[in-house]
């Protein structure tokens, strides 16, 4: 008998998104990734459904190839996320059946060329480490779903935790997932978890190339490698039995992918490990409110190693020398004379973020897009969305007048100040625009572990996760930067920002922490200052309730772009009259990329109701807006609004 199936396109025009009928042989199942004809072309399917019942009038293809297949589990993980995140089900199902490679060579693993070396195990755990651990354990024998939120101090041993929680998974015949932010923190989690667990380690992250990440997807499907360390699109990493699912730094804005399907690994892998009956472990020493009021806290509490750090705050009103005040400078002067390490933060790349006429008030802006240009070395200016340059101009382009000023400072040009100021300091910058080659940061990371009397300036990079001995002093150059920003996580940001570096310093030795500030009141940074996470968050999570933000409402944001200045703004008029009440807006965004945008917002308990709906009506109005030149995305608990 001629069997039919459903299968789903991975394609990712929304006017397809729906299943279609096709022969398949006996042996073919749900989860199958399958070779048909479609249109005119070849494309991948994935089987969600077997002996459905062949479609009237229309003669059904068979499929040509079966080329892998896939569990159930992760099937209905994907289907969730289309879902969930208004997206379609084949963009979502490509999350978790990549590209397979034809022929294949032997390639060193690149978990070999990318981890440092890791540290020894420790003799002992402490008493909390061996509760939480306890804990988990307990839930992992009991095999239900559990979310465990992991607090403590930097440098009070998550890490630790991590690896036996990964050990006991794999005793028990279990896979592990470990989930670190990004690239950044990549080398030296890799190095401890290789030292404990060998060629057991798989590793998923955007940098590996396209053969490598087939390799270690190979690897991970035929059982090879039981212990997956990655970034967010390891939580669709194919292992097979599913015990322990870590998610590190928990509070990193990292874990939002901000291309559709918009999915945030840290909920998908809740998900997952609800699915799959796995603990999940969210690990941080400055949750997010989210986590904070809703999981089940295993609290650490300090370092191993001894009290945090104390923190001077210095009062930028007070102090001229931006950004190096006298008393930054007195602090990096002493390590210049007596040796040590020193890592530096301000979150911003470039010489200066603006470029400011004097005279006729002009801020030079880029042509695509409706923000300011950074200025960076070598006199040219950069747009930091569309990737735009131009030269720095002698003159204003407005009124000609040569009064153009440098506004505020960027990374480079702390650079260059501190090679003016103290020579005597070796320098090594981490940003966007040093690590982008493949090698680079791993290279940056072991030079400044390696050398003494030597200063990390950087981004927000550097303030995470890298652990280093011998650093004695750690320096937010600008904690102000994300706090004007007009987003309810500015104060989070910033308050997360400040204590994770605050963090960083002095593991072994007794560090000092800097923070250059014009607000020394604003709550966010006397609270980091502090070191005082509890009295934080209490806060943030009663100003989020009076104001209905997450954990207490949901937020989706449905965003049209388009080549007119009206026709967004109309598009998300027409799409709200079909939505629920509770949808404020729409409102006109900042242009980007030669692109007008405009954006509806809901804040609601029921975030799957209303993206399921935009997408609907977005799939039904997808013919049109094409032909408009319309782009619309949904995006389900934005990261930034
Ligand atoms: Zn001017
Ligand atoms: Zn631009």
């Amino acid at each position: 008998m001629t069997r039919f199936a459903s299968v789903v396109p991975l394609v990712t025009a929304r006017a397809l998104a729906r299943e279609f009928t096709y022969e398949v042989p006996d042996d073919v199942g749900p989860g199958a990734v399958v070779d048909v004809r479609f249109g005119n072309a070849r494309r991948r399917g994935v089987v969600t459904e077997i002996d459905v019942a062949p479609p009237d009038g229309v003669q059904a293809a068979p499929v040509e190839r079966v080329v892998e297949e896939l569990s159930p589990a992760l099937v209905g993980l994907a289907l969730w996320v289309a879902e969930y995140y208004g997206s379609t089900p084949g963009r979502a199902l490509s999350l978790v059946a990549p590209l397979k490679r034809k022929a294949r060579g032997e390639r060193p693993q690149p978990a070999e060329r990318d981890a440092l070396a890791g540290e020894p195990e420790p003799a002992a755990l402490s008493t909390s480490q061996r509760s939480a651990l306890e804990r988990i354990v307990a839930a992992l024998d009991a095999e239900r779903p559990a979310n465990f939120l992991l607090y403590g101090a930097t440098g009070s041993g998550k890490t630790e935790v991590y690896l036996q929680a990964c050990a006991a998974a794999l005793e028990r015949g279990r896979d592990a997932i470990v989930l670190v932010p990004e690239i950044a923190l990549t080398p030296q989690t890799l190095g401890r978890f290789r030292a404990r667990f060998g060629d057991r380690i798989a590793v998923l992250h955007s940098a590996l190339t396209e053969a490598e990440r087939r390799d270690e997807r190979e690897r991970i499907a035929r059982g090879d490698a039981r212990i997956v360390v990655g970034a967010r699109s390891a939580v669709f990493a194919p292992v097979r039995n599913l015990g322990v699912i870590c998610v590190d730094e928990e509070h990193d804005a990292s874990y939002k992918q901000e291309s559709d399907p918009r999915y945030d690994a840290r909920t998908v892998a809740a998900k997952r490990a609800s699915l799959e009956s796995a603990v999940a472990i969210f690990g941080s020493a400055t949750p997010r409110p989210e986590s904070w009021e809703r999981l089940e806290r295993l609290e650490l509490g300090a370092r191993l190693t001894g009290p945090l750090p104390p923190v001077r705050v210095v009062d930028l009103r007070r102090e001229a020398g931006y950004p190096l005040s006298a008393p930054l400078l007195a602090e990096l002067g002493a390590i210049a004379q007596g040796g040590g390490k020193a890592i530096l933060l301000l979150n911003r790349r470039g010489v200066a973020p603006a470029l400011h006429c004097r005279s006729c008030g002009l801020t030079l802006r880029c042509a695509n897009c409706d923000v300011s240009l950074v200025l960076h070395r070598g006199g040219m200016l950069r747009c930091h969305h569309c990737g735009h340059v131009e030269p720095e101009p002698s003159t204003c382009p407005a009124c000609a007048s040569p009064e153009l000023a440098r506004i505020g400072a960027g990374t480079q040009r702390l650079e260059r100040e501190l090679q003016e100021r103290l020579p005597e300091l070796k320098r090594i910058r981490l940003d966007a625009d040093t690590v982008a080659k493949p090698g680079a940061l791993a290279a940056a990371l072991s030079q400044f572990a390696a050398s003494d009397r030597v200063v990390l300036v950087g981004t927000q990079m550097v303030a995470k996760g890298h652990h280093f001995p011998g650093v004695a002093l750690a320096a937010v150059v600008d904690a102000d930067t994300g706090l004007g920003l007009p987003d309810f996580r500015a104060e989070e940001r910033t308050f997360q920002l400040v204590t994770q570096l605050a963090g960083r310093s002095g593991r072994d030795a007794p560090g000092r922490v800097l923070v250059q500030t014009f607000q020394p009141d604003a709550r966010a940074i006397a609270l980091a200052a502090n070191h005082d996470v509890p009295r934080f968050l209490a806060g943030e999570l009663e100003r989020r309730r009076e104001l209905g933000y997450p954990p207490f409402r949901h937020l989706v944001r449905v965003v049209v772009a388009g080549p007119e200045p009206d026709a967004p703004l109309q598009a998300l008029q027409e799409l709200r009259a079909s939505l629920p009440d509770d949808v404020l807006g729409p409102a006109p965004l900042l242009r980007l990329r030669g692109r007008y945008r405009a954006q509806l917002v809901a804040k609601t308990a029921h975030p799957r109701k209303i993206a399921a709906q935009a997408g609907r009506l977005l799939s039904a109005a997808a013919p049109a807006m094409r032909r408009a030149g319309l782009t619309a995305v949904v995006d389900v608990d934005p990261q930034a609004l």
